[in-house]
């Protein structure tokens, strides 16, 4: 039994050092890839719900590892959290998405807002806002074709000190939007302390239109809630049909998801874009 339970021990041991081993591989290549900028912007578009034109889109990172391919931000964008690189790609990402706005109007394209995810620590970190001033302030594009998405567990960490930066990102001009809204298990009393402007219902209620009543319900209710403080909602991850009449038949303003088109590079955005 002694021998055995060794042995487990043993087993786990280097089962950890293999599992510690790769992050720290992961780390260093992520390192490595903020240096180098082999990351690559996609962009999904957001089509108005009735007229369906693409009224934004949303901006998403991709990183194309040397080995491993293609890895995804769910897997790398926690890492870059707790390392904090996500500093650096967040600035990244604004300063490619303001970047192809730019080429896409060289190109004589009417623009629509681009919509960038901004961590929790990017938006802690109080560099945000000159950062946008300035970047903006380059480009010599209207602010308003900016948009950030925030996600609700960020804004609830500290409503109070969230309060004046919003403020000052608003009057600047640049969209404001609560993304993963419904998943903070927060009081619903934050929204109107806060001067947002768009509500993101997230895709976990999205995907149970029609087969859970509960998430139907709380689909109805979110739409009301944001329309009733004037507010402008986006259902997100929208893959069928019947999700796509259903948020109509609510009024639910944007829809984005599968349904219409994948997050797509940035040429192949905007064939998407000219089709419409
Ligand atoms: P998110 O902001 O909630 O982005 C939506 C995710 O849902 C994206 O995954 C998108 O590709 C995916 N999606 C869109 N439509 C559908 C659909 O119809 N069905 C399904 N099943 N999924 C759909 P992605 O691109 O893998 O990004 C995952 C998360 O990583 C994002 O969630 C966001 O939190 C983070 N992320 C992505 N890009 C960035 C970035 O540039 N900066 C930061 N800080 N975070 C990012
Ligand atoms: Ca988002
Ligand atoms: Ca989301
Ligand atoms: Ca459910």
């Amino acid at each position: 039994a002694k021998t055995a339970g060794r042995n487990t021990f043993r087993f786990y041991a280097s089962g950890m050092n293999a599992a510690v081993r790769e992050e720290l591989e992961l780390e260093n290549d992520l390192r490595e890839a903020v240096e180098r900028e082999s990351f690559e912007l996609y962009y999904q578009p957001k089509l108005d719900t009735v007229s369906g034109r693409m009224v934004g889109m949303e901006a998403l990172i991709r990183w194309h590892h040397p080995r491993r391919g293609w890895v995804s931000p769910a897997e790398f964008i926690p890492l870059a959290e707790s390392t904090g690189l996500i500093v650096r790609i967040d600035t990244w990402v604004l300063e490619e998405a303001v970047r192809q706005l730019s080429a896409w109007k060289k190109l004589g394209q009417a623009l629509v807002p681009i919509a960038v995810n901004v961590s929790a620590r990017e938006f802690a970190s109080g560099n945000v806002l000159a950062r946008i001033e300035q970047l903006i302030g380059r480009s010599g594009l209207p602010a308003d074709l900016l948009e950030l998405e925030i996600t609700e567990t960020t804004l609830m960490q500290d409503v109070d000190g969230t309060a004046p930066l919003l403020s000052a990102l608003k009057k600047l001009g640049v969209g404001l939007a609560v993304d993963d809204f419904g998943t903070g298990y927060s009081s619903l009393n934050y929204l109107k302390r806060l001067p947002i402007e768009v509500l993101k219902i997230d895709q976990s209620f999205v995907s149970d239109i029609g087969t859970d009543e509960d998430d139907t319900t709380i689909v109805s209710a979110v739409i009301a809630l944001a329309h009733s403080l004037r507010m402008k909602v986006v259902a997100e991850g929208v893959e069928t049909e019947a999700q796509a009449a259903f948020l109509k038949e609510q009024g639910c303003d944007m829809s984005q998801g599968y349904l219409y088109s994948r997050p797509l590079p940035a040429d192949e955005l905007l064939a998407f874009w000219r089709r419409r």
